[in-house]
């Protein structure tokens, strides 16, 4: 179902000043619409729609989520409604942003709830009432993260990505890429994750979902918070795609490459380390 639309995810490796070697895994480019990290957690939970015969999605999101961007699309794909429980009655109001307006322009129903309401989002009862209302829907939690999203973003690594990197590096939102890189990775290697939130609550987040121990989690380099930014970003994220070609966005990806540049100057990475930067993609919301 989900395989034969997947395009090549090119491998580039970095021209740096230092001895360590830096190499990015274009998962941005597995899809134009379903990118990165969000091909392999909506995977499954599509194909488990299907087997269900559900003929709805129904997920959740912030203003800035690549989730529900790429869960509509993919819906719509494989012909499916969406409705997107969206954080934030006041943007009802608003004019759409580029990640919400991709939502809808694929045909996803948005629903803006309070604060309030988006906080029971991971509960029972609440996700009941949901069920009930929605009888079609298979739902799938924010971020898209459950064990079927965890099956899927364990196939990110391929046999190659475990043998020949001492140390796998990805940007992290709700855990769910992290831990099925951990999950995936070979014991040698270090999984290095760059949170784009703060706080600490992440790391138990993600040790529900391994028992494994290579691997760490940093937020020094999420810039205040969720979709936080400044201009030393902006400009890190401009200065990055003039040097290298290759598109960054603030939320994610550009946070993990100002942390890795930041760590591999700080010589923090053994000499001659081989590094694997996973590119999530998430580029529709990017700040031009
Ligand atoms: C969603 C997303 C992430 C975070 O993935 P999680 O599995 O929620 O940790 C990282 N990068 C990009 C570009 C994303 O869209």
């Amino acid at each position: 179902m989900f395989d034969h639309i997947a395009l090549p995810t090119p491998y580039q490796t970095l021209a740096l000043p230092s001895s360590v070697q830096l190499t990015i895994k274009r998962l941005d480019l597995i899809h134009p619409h379903i990118s990165g990290n969000k091909f392999y957690k909506l995977k499954y939970n599509l194909l488990a729609a299907q087997q269900q015969g559900l003929t709805q999605i129904l997920t959740f999101g912030g203003a800035f989520s690549n989730h529900i961007a790429a869960t509509a699309y993919a819906a719509q794909h494989f012909g499916f409604q969406s409705i997107g429980i969206i954080r934030g009655e006041e943007l009802a109001t608003q004019d759409l942003n580029p990640t919400l307006q991709t939502a809808q322009d694929f045909g996803m129903q948005l629903h803006f709830v309070s604060r309030a309401e988006y906080r029971l989002r991971h509960e029972a009862e609440y996700l009941q009432q949901l069920q009930q209302q929605y009888p079609q829907a298979f739902i799938v939690p924010e971020g898209g993260s459950n064990a079927l999203a965890l099956k899927g973003t364990q196939e990110i690594l391929s046999k190659d990505d475990q043998e020949n990197y001492d140390v796998i590096c990805c940007a992290v939102g709700t855990g769910g890429t992290i831990a099925g890189l951990i999950e995936s990775s070979s014991a040698q290697q270090l999984v290095l994750g760059f949170s784009a939130l703060k706080g600490d609550f992440l790391k138990q987040d993600i040790q529900q979902w391994t028992n494994k121990s290579n691997w760490s989690l940093t937020d020094a380099y999420c810039y205040g918070g969720y979709a936080k930014t400044n201009p030393e970003l902006l400009q890190f994220m401009q200065y990055f795609e003039q040097q290298y070609a290759i598109p960054l966005e603030q939320v994610y990806t550009a946070k993990m490459m100002m942390g890795l540049f930041d760590l591999i100057q700080q010589q923090y990475f053994p000499e001659n380390s081989r590094i694997l930067a996973i590119h999530t993609g998430g580029l529709q919301g990017r700040l031009k």
